[in-house]
């Protein structure tokens, strides 16, 4: 609508009442538009959209009844002023025009100057409600786009009246609404109604604001979460409390709520508490335990060879793995409310990490029976990528005390723990001891200092012979290495080797091992020609053998560096070790022995499938360790298990060496059982490479039967 002129169309069949409108208007800056007619009347307003109409009653082709309804019909014509001219009293004439949809008449004979003020009334009346009717049309569609609507009620009639919104969201029809607060309560859902009559009632009695959320129940049956919010206004004339309110649908904010907390609180992949949710329930559930002078236990599982199933089976398989370990967990253990002292939570820790709080676990005996059951769970295979897999895991239990501990403790110890299990050798249960806690402390420190030791030339090794106990000539030595640190002193190897391998720094210690070795080994040979011992023997790690290029490659540039004999090397390996892997181990030991050196079995009688190892492993020698010869002399059970070993090694065609002799009384019964070969304190300790060098003369070699001289070629006699 144009402000400055506006257009009025002005419908007469007389031309002097025309232009008697047209000099009354025009003046004040209107655009006076003419019709002749009814009909040129309908055809005008299409054409030029007037702001306002001016209609005569009697006109010849279409009165100005019909003309005022037809220009009603119109899509421009609802909201359009029209002011019909009608005769002097009228009466009649004037109830009709309203009927037809006429604004407003003025009667005839008409005062120009009344005229115009009347249309500039018109005119202005007409903006005002044009924008009134736009902005509640705008907050129509802001409450339908923010899905909110509003109300009011009055306590005291109990009128109560909802927006169109409202009535949309709440899923009824404006007519149907019977106007209650019990018409209104009806709507929501049971649960909620004590509450939404409770907060409005504080609002009208007490004044306190309503903010509530709360279901309302659609026709249908579904619900939805709207927040009520309402304050009580104080009508002036009537001094009566009116409570005007808003009602949103927050059904989107609370899905995107439940969002945000599942994200922050729950593990994607398995849908199990978090590390954050399962340290907030450890916390109440250790001082409710405190509280009430309780006991609960927190397990720490790991699983033992998740990395080995992700990098062969794939990604998929590694998640999938790890949301059939969750479901297990689950069913095994009532997940619940740990709030009240009872119950058990479960949380995945990230990775293959899983943690269990057993509330109502009262005695260190009750958690590890749980610890146990979940053990044998585990054992059993799992259906992965169409094949049965197996994945044990290790369990790290930590009681909480009624002491005040607190939960990052209680985790830590159970971690610390979970370690233990590994090093125990995986597939167990281990209870967190405090001394744990400094070991920790001292491996850490030891871990440092050996990322150092070769650098700092802090490692050396000595030589132990192995002695021929029928001719007590050395046949061979074996190279143990040795660690001297300026503060901590001497740290054993079995101290330090274990670390060593869960850092891989074994990988260059054990390159050095075996240049240095054979370095020693070379200089023998130079120094003492025929009497340097036969055979080096250098222990080799499981995690040296897991990069099997890499050793065979060092192994080959050792030999060649040094000019060291391939076939007077020989390597150790532990029983342990094979039984791992043993189809790559088997590969491994072929590349060796293509080499041209000798194989040995170390610590034998400590491993697992002890026989499967000797049959399917091409070792020239094998070591019995010295446990499997404890009580060997009181002992005829002993003795007998030591005798079919001894026999069985032979057999297969290999020689047996006795490891850890200390009792010269040993000798006569290893000899008499077919065991040729021994080493231990009570031949030599461990010497340096010098003292190697410096052994006096031997004897001249003995001849030795065939088997025995494909273990041992050359012998030298130790004085
Ligand atoms: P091992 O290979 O079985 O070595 C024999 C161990 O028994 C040596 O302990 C040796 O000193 C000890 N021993 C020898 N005779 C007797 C005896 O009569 N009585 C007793 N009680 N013990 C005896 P050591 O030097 O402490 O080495 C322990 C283990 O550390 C070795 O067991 C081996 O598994 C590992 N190790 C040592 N040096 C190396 C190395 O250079 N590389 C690797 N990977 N492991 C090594
Ligand atoms: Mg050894
Ligand atoms: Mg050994």
């Amino acid at each position: 609508m144009s402000q400055a002129n506006p257009k009025i169309l002005i419908a007469d069949d007389d031309p002097l009442a025309r232009l008697f409108v047209k000099n009354a208007l025009e003046p004040a800056g209107m655009v006076v538009l003419e019709a002749t007619g009814g009909k040129d009347a309908l055809a005008k307003f299409e054409a030029i959209g007037p702001d306002l109409v001016i209609l005569d009653i009697m006109m010849p082709d279409m009165d100005g009844y019909l003309t005022c309804s037809r220009i009603r019909s119109l899509p421009r014509g609802k909201r359009v002023p029209i002011l019909v001219l009608t005769g002097l009293d009228d009466a009649q004439s004037i109830g009709q025009a309203y009927q037809h949809g006429a604004t407003d008449f003025i009667t005839k004979p008409v005062n120009a100057t009344i005229l115009c003020h009347h249309v500039r009334y018109m005119l202005r009346t007409n903006n005002v409600l044009h924008a009134l009717i736009r902005s509640e049309s705008r907050l129509e569609l802001a409450q339908r786009i923010a899905r909110i609507g509003n109300w009011d009620w009055n306590p005291k009639t109990n009128r109560f009246a909802m927006s169109n919104e409202l009535c949309r969201l709440v899923g009824v029809r404006p007519q149907d609404f019977a106007g209650t607060f019990e018409a209104f309560l009806a709507l929501v859902h049971a649960d909620d109604r004590s509450m939404v009559t409770g907060a409005l009632q504080k609002l009208v009695g007490q004044h306190t604001p309503c903010d509530i959320d709360h279901r309302i129940v659609l026709p249908n049956g579904t619900d939805f979460v709207i927040h009520l919010q309402a304050e009580g206004v104080r009508e002036e004339e009537t001094d009566e409390i009116t409570v005007i309110g808003t009602a949103q649908d927050i059904t989107e904010r609370k899905q995107a709520e439940r969002a945000i907390h599942q994200l922050a609180y729950y593990d994607s992949l398995t849908g199990l508490a978090n590390r954050v949710l399962f340290k907030d329930r450890l916390s109440n559930a250790l001082s409710y335990a405190s509280r009430h002078h309780q006991h609960l236990a927190t397990l720490f599982i790991d699983l033992d060879r998740f990395k080995i199933i992700n990098d062969t089976l794939g990604h998929a398989a590694g998640d999938q793995l790890l949301v059939m370990i969750a479901e297990r967990l689950r069913g095994a253990l009532r997940v619940g409310d740990v709030h009240g002292g009872g119950g058990n939570a479960v949380a995945r820790f990230g990775g293959d990490e899983f943690v269990v709080l057993l509330a109502d676990a009262r005695t260190p005996e009750h958690a590890l029976r749980v610890a146990r059951q979940l053990l044998a769970l585990f054992a059993e295979p799992y259906q992965l990528a169409g094949q049965a897999v197996h994945s044990s895991v290790s369990i790290g239990i930590a009681m909480g005390e009624p002491d005040g501990r607190s939960a990052e403790d209680l985790l830590r110890d159970a971690d610390i723990a979970m370690y233990e299990a590994k090093r125990a050798g995986r597939a167990t249960a281990v209870f967190f001891d405090p001394c744990m806690h400094q070991r920790l402390k001292r491996d850490l420190a030891v871990e440092i200092a050996l990322r150092q030791a070769i650098e700092r030339h802090e490692f050396s090794l000595v030589y132990q012979p192995v002695i021929d106990l029928e001719t007590g000539d050395v046949t061979a030595v074996e190279a143990l290495l040795r660690w001297t640190h300026p503060e901590l002193g001497e740290v054993q190897p079995t101290e330090f080797v274990p670390l060593a391998e869960e850092t891989s720094l074994i990988v260059p210690i054990g390159e050095w091992v075996l240049r240095q070795a054979c370095q020693h080994f070379v200089h023998w040979c130079h120094t003492l020609g025929d009497r340097a011992p036969p055979v080096l023997s250098v222990n080799m790690s499981r995690v040296q053998m897991l990069q099997a290029d890499r050793l065979v490659a060092h192994v080959m540039a050792v030999l060649a560096e040094t000019g060291m004999p391939a076939n007077r090397l020989q390597l150790e390996i532990t029983e342990r070790e094979l039984t791992k892997d043993p189809l790559s181990a088997r590969a491994l030991m072929h590349r060796l022995r293509t080499l041209g050196l000798r194989l040995a079995l170390d610590d034998f009688g400590t491993g697992g499938s002890t026989l499967t190892c000797l049959r399917d492993h091409p070792f020239d020698l094998v070591k019995i360790d010295r446990s499997l010869l404890h009580g060997i002399a009181d002992n005829p059970d002993v003795l007998a298990v030591v005798h079919a070993t001894v026999t069985l090694i032979e057999n297969l065609g290999m020689a047996s060496v006795a490891e850890g002799v200390e009792d010269a009384a040993h000798i006569g019964i290893l000899q008499s059982i077919g065991c040729r070969y021994a080493q231990g304190f009570l031949f030599a300790l461990p010497m340096s490479a010098q003292a190697v060098a410096e052994m006096p003369a031997m004897a001249p070699t003995p001849v030795l039967p065939p088997p025995m001289l494909q273990a041992y070629p050359v012998s030298h006699r130790l004085s």
